[in-house]
């Protein structure tokens, strides 16, 4: 720590591409991928089939893809194309041929419900999407879309806005992406919904360089190895890490269509799997599930684990019982921060060292003054992977970056006399349930659309598997009866699977700020006095 109470990254400054036209895809295959000696080398793979498309193939994929999306679906520069996939090989090459046509890729968790995928239609403006049969009526009605790629297969969907595909793949272009549109460093690139420390989900805009930034400083960190897209695709962890630094590495990747501990466990062992990415609840599925020593594992030297806070116990406790995991650390990040934060090595429970050409700050919630190391107090950071901001929300933007371009985490944490992080606790209201971010106030404006619900406020409640789940308080208008499994059906109507509310309790009165603001320390409080005394 230095002056001002500001703390510099320890590692030393990573020089980042200044070039004014580099798009991001044009950025990763300057690396590694390029190389002939490496181009048929497997890059991603399909877990179930073993099928897998090579480095020179991905190179041609996405090439024709963007030229498809640019001549046949007509995706025009800073168009916004939704991604409504679940995880595939052909996630990463659709959004490396749309940012390489300088369009703007919004990610939606395919669990979400109708209603929801409608909301971020309308908010981020995309007038294209992406995805397979299965999903696409989930994007309600097809004319107000441009155009429907469909991946993997064709039959169900007809009409001219429906486009395969297939035939993008086999769009044969005359002019490479780079020679169509002229991208610039600070051009938006992916829209990752995140709800940040207050409020709804909001447009996260992450730039061609807050990504380049990202997996230039991911890069020098990590060596090639075997991987697995065990989180999403559509969440900053996958696509940064999963969809991207693997390809910078030329690493390979192997894709499992969606989370299952017996196919992940399937794949370590048939697919050589040398590292592995985790959430906390993976890691405790992996600790507790005794279909873990039916597996050959010992190919796996390394894991990553983040999104959620991994207590010292398990952590302790997951190494003794995989000994073969020597390079294991934590890395803590957020959507808003394209997943920088801190990584590496460090003491068990710490998410180690603050990312390099970053800086950070932790200050006291009362005063918002800098505080030196083994203090408490909210985590501030600064650096070139910070978002450029909410889409359409500067009020949103105001309240989380500040003027001097901290921005405020949310987080509780410490840094030890080490500069080693320890995230400590959550000053914002989200809850993580599994590491899926679930917004408490998107749940109470759930909750309060139904007629027999007054007021209502939804705060984390401890859960040894999922880290968090979502828990509400409800005030009933006088004389209903509504139960609580009512209510909680009512709600996972309306909701994807992660968020829907699995304890409720009733209250005469949600504790209130008289600006109307909902004391949650105080719910949550109540909820642990409860708890105890049962
Ligand atoms: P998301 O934007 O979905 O990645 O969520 C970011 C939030 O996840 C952070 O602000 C933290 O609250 C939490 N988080 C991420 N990594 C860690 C970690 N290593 N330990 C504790 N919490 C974490």
């Amino acid at each position: 720590q230095e002056d001002e109470g500001v703390y510099r990254s320890s590692r030393a400054a990573i020089s980042l591409p200044a070039h004014p036209h580099q798009s991001f895809a044009a950025f990763l295959f300057s690396g590694p991928v390029g190389h002939p000696s490496n181009s048929s080398k497997p890059l991603i793979v399909d877990s179930s089939s073993g099928s897998f498309i090579s480095c020179r193939e991905f190179r041609e994929r996405v090439e024709a893809v963007a030229g498809g999306l640019w001549s046949l679906a007509g995706v025009a520069q800073g168009d916004v194309v939704l991604v409504l996939l679940a995880n595939t090989v052909h996630f990463p090459v659709i959004f490396h041929a749309a940012l390489s046509i300088g369009a703007v890729v919004t990610t939606v968790n395919p669990a979400n419900t109708a209603g929801e995928i409608d909301r971020q239609l309308r908010d981020s403006g995309a007038k294209f999407a992406v995805t397979s049969p299965e999903l696409a009526a989930k994007l309600g009605d097809p004319t107000r879309l441009s155009v429907i790629v469909l991946v993997d297969g064709e039959t169900s969907c007809h009409g001219s806005r429906f486009l395969p595909f297939r035939k993008l793949l086999e769009f044969k272009s005359g002019t490479a992406p780079e020679n169509l549109v002229r991208i610039r460093l600070s051009d938006p690139a992916a829209l990752l919904y995140s709800s940040g420390t207050t409020g709804p989900s909001k447009g996260v805009i992450l730039s061609h360089g807050n990504l380049i930034a990202s997996v230039t400083i991911l890069s020098e960190q990590e060596k090639p190895s075997v991987s697995i897209a065990l989180l999403p695709l559509f969440h900053v962890a996958g696509l940064v890490v999963s969809a991207c630094l693997v390809i910078r590495k030329a690493s390979t990747l192997i894709v499992l269509k969606k989370f299952d501990l017996v196919a992940m466990l399937e794949a370590i062992q048939r697919f050589k799997i040398t590292t592995l990415p985790l959430v906390p609840p993976i890691v405790v599925a992996l600790m507790k599930n005794p279909a873990s020593a039916k597996y050959d594992l010992s190919s796996v030297t390394a894991a990553r684990c983040g999104a959620a806070p991994l207590k010292k116990e398990i952590q302790e406790a997951f190494l003794t019982k995989f000994p073969h995991i020597q390079d294991f650390f934590q890395g803590f990040g957020m959507t808003e921060t394209t997943g920088m934060g801190a990584f590496g090595e460090g003491p068990p429970g710490s998410s180690g060292k603050l990312s390099a050409n970053h800086e950070a700050k932790v200050v006291d919630l009362t005063t918002g003054k800098p505080l030196p190391p083994n203090f408490r107090g909210e985590l501030l950071l600064r650096g070139p992977c910070i978002m450029q901001g909410y889409l359409n929300n500067p009020a949103a933007t105001l309240h989380t970056i500040d003027k001097d371009g901290w921005l405020h985490t949310g987080d509780i944490v410490f840094f030890d006399s080490n500069g080693c992080l320890f995230v400590v606790d959550r000053l914002k209201e989200l809850i993580k349930y599994k590491g899926y971010q679930v917004a408490p106030a998107e749940l109470e404006a759930v909750l309060l659309t139904h007629p027999a619900i007054v007021d209502a406020g939804v705060i984390p409640y401890p859960d040894e598997d999922a880290g968090e789940i979502p828990m509400a308080y409800i005030v009933r208008a006088a004389g209903e009866s509504l139960s609580k499994s009512d209510a909680m059906k009512f709600v996972a109507e309306q909701v994807a699977p992660h968020k829907r509310i699995h304890r409720i309790e009733f209250l005469d009165a949600i504790p209130k700020l008289p600006s109307g603001k909902i004391l949650r320390k105080d719910l949550i409080a109540l909820a642990a006095s409860d708890a105890r005394s049962k």
